[in-house]
């Protein structure tokens, strides 16, 4: 089975190959000549995911999920949530991002946040959502080199690495993105069998 993992997000597209059985083969949107900006205009996480599934199915006709990720922090309200890769502003990278968390929590005890992500999976036309949470603390400085985005400053409950310090499988094993992964797959291999 060849299905279309929406996404431009080369870190994301080594995560989800990593979990997937070899039976699912993972095509890029570059593998699919989809070079344009996915739309993602709405204010919730399904919207979002659901809204760039469909874009893809209906303009490249491919089978295809999409995900779409928010850091959740409970002093912040929940921001920056759906906001959370442009919190910083339009043009900002990882790093901006990080920094505007670290400073709007400063001096703060509550560090409680979360991970969620949705993953929209659009097969002939008809959507099936996927959830995967993780609940953690932001912590006080970036720990860390490896993944992308939050991944220096969230440390999983139970965990003593931060996101950014664990391999890729590591990762994978308890993140929000690997469990909704793992959902997706039991669908996907009920379907191929
Ligand atoms: P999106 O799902 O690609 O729209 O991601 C929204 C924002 O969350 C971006 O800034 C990503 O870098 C960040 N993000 C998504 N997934 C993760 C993750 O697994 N770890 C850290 N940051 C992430």
């Amino acid at each position: 089975m060849k299905i279309v993992f929406a996404t431009n997000n080369p870190n994301k597209l080594a995560e989800i190959r990593q979990l997937m059985p070899k039976v699912i083969e993972i095509l890029s949107l570059k593998d699919i000549n989809c070079l344009e900006e996915l739309p993602e205009t709405s204010d919730t996480l399904e919207d979002n995911a659901a809204q760039k599934a469909f874009y893809v199915f209906d303009n490249y006709g491919h089978n295809c999920f999409a995900d779409d990720t928010g850091l959740e922090i409970d002093v912040l309200d929940g921001r920056p949530g759906v906001y959370s890769a442009r919190y910083a502003g339009p043009e900002c990278k990882a790093e901006d991002n990080i920094q505007k968390i670290l400073g709007e929590m400063k001096g703060e005890m509550n560090r409680d946040a979360s991970f969620r992500t949705i993953i929209s999976l659009v097969i002939d036309g008809k959507e099936f959502q996927f959830a995967g949470e993780i609940e953690g603390q932001i912590i006080l400085e970036k720990w860390g080199e490896k993944g992308f985005g939050y991944d220096p400053i969230f440390l999983a409950d139970g965990h003593e690495k931060s996101f950014a310090q664990m391999s890729i499988e590591e990762k994978g094993a308890i993140s929000h993105r690997g469990q909704a992964v793992k959902k997706l797959i039991q669908f996907l291999e009920k379907r191929v069998k």
